[in-house]
């Protein structure tokens, strides 16, 4: 537990740091891109317009990194409902399918048993695609991604921070290389990557285990090297009295046409 506090108060410190910085940069990258389309529009001469196009390329990498920064600093406030993970996997399957490419089979499995859970359903969604590219990006030339939603069985171990109770696994699964102990150790930790620069920027299991832990339940990876990875999202079962004030609010909540 001791641990466990002091990398949220080490989070807590890096996220403002990143958030003041990363907000000025956000600022001076909107002048670079600005500049270079003005002067994109004056010039014929086609070898400094490569140029011109490999430094535009480098500042738009450098502001889509900062926007993973600013939204993992902004630690934004969740909006939690109750979803049955059925239903939103159904509902984001597409989505998920597309990220993992051609090259990968997909299959979702869900038990429609799985107990509803209480979520911020887009950053669950967020956190799924975040997922799903790294079990792509661990099969390059392609493999299976299984992602399933179930019970977790009482006959199961529980994540040891959790209390007992009821709870909901969602899971992605691949076919992919794997990670070292070494890797596996440091997997969670903010800013660690195994990919080159311009590819990862380390956050995407950071934010995806803050997320999980901010909803009140926990991430288990399970990694075995040249075989595959098993990355799983253990929720809490929604509260019953919960369920039913969502489902009263979801009656007066009638779409406009
Ligand atoms: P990034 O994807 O930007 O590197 P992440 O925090 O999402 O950042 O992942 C950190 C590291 O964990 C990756 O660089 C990779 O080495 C490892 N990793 C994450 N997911 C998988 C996976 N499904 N299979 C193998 N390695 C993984």
């Amino acid at each position: 537990a001791q641990a466990a506090l002091a990398q949220s108060q080490k989070l807590e410190a890096l996220g403002q740091l990143v958030g003041g910085v990363a907000h000025d940069f956000n600022n001076l990258l909107a002048a670079i891109t600005g500049s270079y389309a003005l002067i994109g529009r004056r010039i014929q001469d086609p070898e400094i317009l490569t140029i011109l196009e490999h430094g535009r390329k480098a500042a738009d990498r450098a502001t889509e990194l900062i926007r993973h920064l600013l939204a993992f600093a902004r630690r934004e406030e969740l909006k939690p409902k109750v979803v049955e993970p059925a239903r939103l996997l159904a509902d984001v399957a597409d989505l998920l399918f597309h990220a993992a490419g051609a090259q990968v089979s997909c299959t979702i499995d869900t038990d429609p048993e799985a107990w509803p859970v209480l979520v911020d359903t887009h950053r669950l969604e967020v956190a799924l695609l975040n997922l799903v590219v790294n079990a792509r990006d661990a099969m390059p030339d392609g493999g299976s991604l299984v992602i399933r939603a179930r019970r977790l069985s009482r006959r199961e171990t529980r994540p040891s921070q959790l209390p007992e109770g009821d709870y909901s696994v969602i899971s992605v699964s691949d076919t992919g290389s794997g990670m070292s102990p070494e890797v596996l150790a440091r997997a969670v930790e903010p800013f660690f990557t195994t990919k080159v620069i311009g590819k990862g920027t380390g956050l995407g299991l950071a934010m995806v285990h803050g997320f999980v832990e901010q909803s009140g339940g926990a991430l288990t990876i399970e990694s075995r090297m040249g075989e595959g990875t098993t990355i799983s999202l253990v929720l809490p079962r929604a509260d019953a009295a919960v369920a039913v004030e969502d489902r009263a609010s979801a009656l007066v909540r009638v779409p406009a046409q």
